[in-house]
């Protein structure tokens, strides 16, 4: 069976039990807050658990590595909504231990590309448009570093009102522990 007729089957199931009514809350976070976070797989439910976030309480934005690679793209455009629109009152960056955008290698990625049939002729032109794809690719080398940086481009956004506390944390993805990289209070 295919995993997209997996998760059908599974959600006829889902509706059909109602087991959604656990989990009915609206879109405005009850703790007032908005995550930045990591897309990592050992992050899906460890993350709201230690944090003791439950449905309902918190807006999250996940990306590879809590990297905010552009002012205005869409995660600070996220971040904007939800404290303009959605009631967040604080802000929190949680990156991670052993990130997969910690290792990044650009030219090990843009190799595979071309094994899976992106063309020289492809690349060259990207170059040449002025797109330096081994920058975009790159990651970071250090997750407090990259958290602390997130976290300035953020309080220092020109459309981020100053009263926002944005704080800055990282999370072993093995034990849930925190580090407090940014206390946005101070
Ligand atoms: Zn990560």
């Amino acid at each position: 069976m295919s995993l997209l007729k997996e998760i059908l089957n599974h959600n006829e199931q889902f509706v059909e039990k109602k087991e959604y009514e656990t989990f009915q809350t609206d879109k405005f976070p009850d703790k007032k807050l908005v995550i930045l976070s990591c897309m990592d797989t050992r992050l899906v439910e460890l993350l709201p658990k230690a944090l003791n976030f439950k449905n309902g309480d918190v807006k999250i934005i996940k990306n590879a590595g809590a990297v905010i690679a552009h002012p205005f793209g869409s995660i600070v455009r996220s971040l904007i909504v939800a404290v303009y629109e959605l009631g967040a009152e604080e802000i929190i960056v949680v990156g991670h231990h052993d990130c997969g955008m910690s290792g990044m290698d650009p030219q090990r990625t843009i190799q595979s590309m071309k094994e899976r049939g992106i063309s020289e002729d492809t690349l060259s032109t990207l170059e040449h448009s002025g797109i330096n794809l081994h920058t975009w690719l790159e990651g970071f080398k250090d997750v407090s570093q990259n958290v602390a940086h997130s976290v300035s481009i953020i309080q220092n956004h020109p459309l981020m009102p100053r009263e926002v506390p944005v704080h800055g944390l990282v999370i072993d993805p093995g034990t849930g522990k925190l580090d407090v990289v940014v206390n946005g209070y101070k």
